[in-house]
C-alpha cells in the first residue's frame, strides 16, 4: 500500500510554511500527502500561488480544505483567540473529511498534526492510525511548557500559567526571563491563559504521539533537549526544514517550492540583482506583528535617514487594519533606494548575495532561514517566543544585535532606528556578527547534509512513515 500522510497545520503562516516543507520532503520520498487548511487559508493559497503549487510541479501533495468554527465576520488573521479556537475544534470537520476519503477508497496511514490539534490524537486512536505531533518553534519554547507543566504538578507554578510581568522566571537550561518575556505571556491575561492552556494541553497530549517533530537542530539546543528528555520523550529535531539543497541556486533554476498566503512580489529579486553584494538591509516583521501607525512612521523616518539600500516588507495589514500607510512622500523620495513590497519570497531574498543583514522580529522560521543563509540579524522581538529567540540570536549565538534598548517592548524612535541600522550594517560590531553568521551557516549545512543530525532524523522519520503502510 502507498504511504499516505494527512498533515494538519495551525492556521498561520509561521506554522503552515515549515509543515509544507515537510510535506514536500515526504512527497519527494514517495509518500502521498493530503494537506488540510481552513477554507479561508486554502482560498488565499490557491489565489496567491496559481501555477506553482507543489501539485503543479508534479509532487503528490493534494491541498484540501475544511470549514473553521468561526462566524462569517470573525477576524481570521490576527485574533489569537479565534485561531486557537479553530485548531482546538478541527476534529469534527477532519472526521468528515476522513470519512469521505475512506468512502472513496483512500487510506490514511499516518496523521501529522500541529501539537495544538489535540483532537487529532483521539481521531487517530479511534481509527487505529499513528499520530505524529508537529511543533514548528524551537525546543526551548517547548521546554518552557514542559517545565511549567511539571512545576504545576509540584505546586510551584501558577495553574493558569500567568506570571507577574516583573518576576524573573527560570527554567532548566534556559536564560532567566522576566515574566513578560515568557512565551505565552501575550496580550491580556485571558489571551495569555488561553495560549498557555492550548500549548500545555498540546504538549501534555503529545506524550502519546509516536514522534514530536521539532523544527530545530539538536546541536543548537542539546542542553535544553537533554533537560526535558526524561519526562517528554520522542522528540525529533529535524530542522531547519528548508530546501537548502536547491538554495541559492533556486534563484536561477526556479526549483523552489513554497506556498504563501500572500502574493509574493518577485520583481524585488530583479531590484536586488542591481544592488552591490551585501549592501542591502532586508526588513520584515513576519506575518503577525502589528505596529501602531506612529511606530510605523518612526521606522520609515529612521530607515530613510540611514541612507542605506533597503528592501522593506510592509504587509497591507501591518498596522492591524487593511492599508498600512507610510509617511507622505516617502515612496517618491526613496524609490530607488528603498524598495517597499507587501510580501516577498523571503527564502530567495535571504539567499541573494546583495542582502547583507536582516532587521527581523525574530520569528523562529525567519531566524532559522537567516541562520541557514548566513545572514546576520538586527532583532526586534514583538511577542511570544520572539523574546527568547532574540536571546539566542544575540547572546548565545552572537549572530545579531538587538534593536531596542535592553530588549524592552517600548516604542522605538527614528533616531535609534537610524543609528542601530547604521551600526549593524557598517561598524566593526556589525562585522563581528556577520562573520559569526557565516560560521553558523556552515554548521547548519553540516546538520542537513548526509550523516548530519537533522538529516539522519529526517531520514529515519521518512522510513518510519513508509513502514506504517506495510
Ligand atoms: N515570509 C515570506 N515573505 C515575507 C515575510 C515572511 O515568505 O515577505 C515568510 C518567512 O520566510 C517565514 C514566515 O513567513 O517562513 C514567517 O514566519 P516566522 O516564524 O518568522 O514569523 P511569524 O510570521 O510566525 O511571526
Amino acid at each position: 500500500m502507498q504511504p499516505h500522510a494527512l498533515l494538519v497545520p495551525y492556521p498561520e503562516t509561521g506554522h503552515i510554511n515549515p509543515l509544507m516543507q515537510l510535506a514536500i520532503h515526504l512527497a519527494s520520498n514517495g509518500v502521498c500527502v493530503t494537506f488540510v487548511n481552513t477554507s479561508y487559508n486554502h482560498q488565499r493559497i490557491l489565489q496567491s500561488n496559481a501555477g506553482r503549487l507543489p501539485s503543479d510541479l508534479g509532487l503528490p501533495i493534494r491541498l484540501v480544505d475544511v470549514p473553521d468554527c468561526l462566524s462569517e465576520n470573525d477576524n481570521r488573521d490576527h485574533d489569537l483567540n479565534n485561531l486557537t479556537k479553530v485548531i482546538a475544534n478541527v476534529g469534527h470537520p477532519l472526521e468528515e473529511l476522513m470519512d469521505k476519503m475512506s468512502a472513496a477508497g483512500e487510506r490514511i496511514t499516518c496523521i501529522i498534526s500541529d501539537i495544538a490539534a489535540t483532537q487529532t490524537s483521539e481521531i487517530a486512536k479511534k481509527r487505529g492510525i499513528p499520530r505524529v505531533a508537529f511543533w514548528p518553534p524551537n525546543a526551548s519554547v517547548y521546554s518552557c511548557f514542559c517545565h511549567a507543566i511539571h512545576a504545576i504538578s509540584e505546586g510551584t507554578f501558577p495553574k493558569n500559567g500567568i506570571v507577574r510581568h516583573d518576576e524573573m522566571i527560570s527554567f532548566p537550561a534556559l536564560p532567566s526571563l522576566p515574566g513578560w518575556k515568557v512565551p505565552w505571556m501575550i496580550g491580556d491575561e485571558a489571551t495569555a491563559n488561553l495560549i498557555f492552556s492550548t500549548g500545555s494541553e498540546g504538549v501534555a497530549g503529545a506524550v502519546d504521539a509516536e514522534w514530536i517533530l521539532i523544527n530545530s537542530v539538536h546541536e543548537l539546543e542539546a542542553d535544553v533537549l537533554d533537560a526535558i528528555a526524561p519526562h517528554f520523550g520522542h522528540l525529533l529535531p529535524i530542522g531547519p526544514i528548508l530546501p537548502l539543497d536547491v538554495l541559492p541556486t533556486a534563484l536561477t533554476t526556479e526549483k523552489l517550492m513554497t506556498v504563501s498566503l500572500w502574493p509574493e512580489d518577485d520583481a524585488c529579486l530583479e531590484w536586488l540583482n542591481a544592488q552591490k553584494p551585501r549592501s542591502v538591509l532586508y526588513v520584515s516583521l513576519g506575518s503577525i506583528a502589528i505596529l501602531s501607525k506612529e511606530q510605523l512612521h518612526e521606522v520609515a523616518i529612521g530607515l530613510e535617514a540611514s541612507g542605506l539600500s533597503i528592501l522593506w516588507v510592509v504587509r497591507d495589514d501591518l498596522t492591524g487594519i487593511k492599508g498600512a500607510s507610510l509617511p507622505q512622500g516617502f515612496l517618491d523620495r526613496t524609490q530607488n533606494r528603498i524598495r517597499v513590497v507587501s510580501w516577498c519570497p523571503q527564502l530567495l531574498v535571504l539567499s541573494h548575495e546583495a542582502v547583507g543583514g536582516f532587521l527581523t522580529h525574530g520569528g523562529w522560521n525567519s531566524s532559522m532561514e537567516a541562520l541557514s543563509m548566513g545572514v546576520p540579524m538586527l532583532v526586534w522581538p514583538h511577542l511570544g517566543d520572539q523574546f527568547l529567540n532574540a536571546e539566542f540570536i544575540v547572546a548565545k549565538w552572537g549572530v545579531g544585535l538587538e534593536l531596542s534598548h535592553g530588549g524592552t517592548k517600548d516604542f522605538i524612535g527614528s533616531k535609534r532606528i537610524e543609528s542601530m541600522v547604521r551600526k549593524f550594517m557598517g561598524s566593526h560590531e556589525g562585522e563581528v556578527v556577520r562573520a559569526k553568521a557565516k560560521e553558523m551557516r556552515q554548521q547548519i549545512l553540516k546538520v542537513v547534509a548526509k550523516g548530519g543530525s537533522s538529516n539522519n532524523n529526517l531520514q529515519s522519520f521518512v522510513t518510519w512513515v513508509k513502514h506504517q503502510a506495510e
